[in-house]
């Protein structure tokens, strides 16, 4: 069932995104060659914890296997979603979606953004601004009157055209108290398909787009979601909330975007 959210649910739910987005503004300052997943994981859980709320995904349970034994996600190159972090150093041209989940007085963040390590290769930086681009191009299509699918129907002919593959496996979902809700946000889609947007609606839209082939697989810990041909995978990931007929985001990317410029 989709729960529509108030105005005053909306604001708890910008509160706990902007932690995210501090969260992963603390990332960007950081990330290099050398450190680790593991090393920004500490980061991220004691900046989370510090700021009053619980890091989500750690202990998130998995029918497969063990649960989530971390704080953020970083899937690194070929991983494309749930990458646990590590103690491999990051080299220089890796690219790590750092996917980021937090609980602030009963309501959660969810964000995820794919960063490049030191300099990365052209062709990688153009799929992460594709990936970029779909998504912001997934949100412009949430206003009322439209249906869920025209939100995946965006994304999916932004990407497709330039060759890039739309993993189907793995969608964007309702978000609020539980940090997935009804209703599921594929990335692909028609726009005759899903549910009709309505305000108050409150959903994380997040393309998983790839270099080559979208087929994926499953590493043996049972998390890593990887391209099976071991190509470069991208993520990118807002919250936002539909009111006044339109899309409002609940994360913001503009501190990351504004420290990456920095450092060029
Ligand atoms: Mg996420
Ligand atoms: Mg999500």
């Amino acid at each position: 069932m989709i729960y529509l959210k108030t105005n005053d649910e909306i604001e708890l739910l910008r509160k706990a995104n902007l932690l995210v987005s501090a969260t992963l503004t603390e990332i960007a300052k950081v990330i290099r060659p050398g450190l680790t997943t593991r090393q920004l994981d500490r980061l991220a859980e004691a900046f989370i914890r510090d700021h009053g709320a619980t890091p989500t995904f750690k202990g998130f349970p998995n029918p497969y296997g063990p649960a989530f034994p971390a704080s953020i996600c970083t899937s690194v190159n070929h991983v494309v979603v749930h990458g646990i972090p590590n103690d491999v150093p990051l080299k220089e041209g890796d690219i790590v979606s750092v996917d980021c989940g937090v609980s602030l007085n009963g309501f959660c963040g969810d964000s995820c953004y794919t960063f490049c390590v030191g300099e990365v290769k052209s062709e990688v930086k153009q799929l992460l601004a594709t990936t970029k681009e779909a998504l912001y191009k997934g949100i412009e299509q949430a206003i009322v009157g439209h249906r869920i699918g025209h939100i995946g129907h965006a994304i999916q002919t932004h990407c497709e055209q330039q060759g890039y593959g739309v993993v189907r496996e793995l969608v964007g979902h309702g978000i609020g108290h539980e940090m997935h809700e009804d209703p599921q946000v594929p990335n692909y889609g028609s726009t005759t398909s899903g549910p009709e947007i309505k305000n108050g609606l409150c959903i994380a839209i997040e393309p998983m787009i790839t270099q080559g082939s979208h087929k994926i697989g499953l590493l043996p810990d049972k998390w890593g979601i990887v391209t099976l041909d071991g190509r470069m995978a991208a993520h990118f990931e807002h919250t936002i909330a539909i009111y006044d007929g339109k899309p409002h985001l609940m994360s913001s990317f503009d501190t990351i975007e504004q420290i990456e410029i920095q450092k060029r």
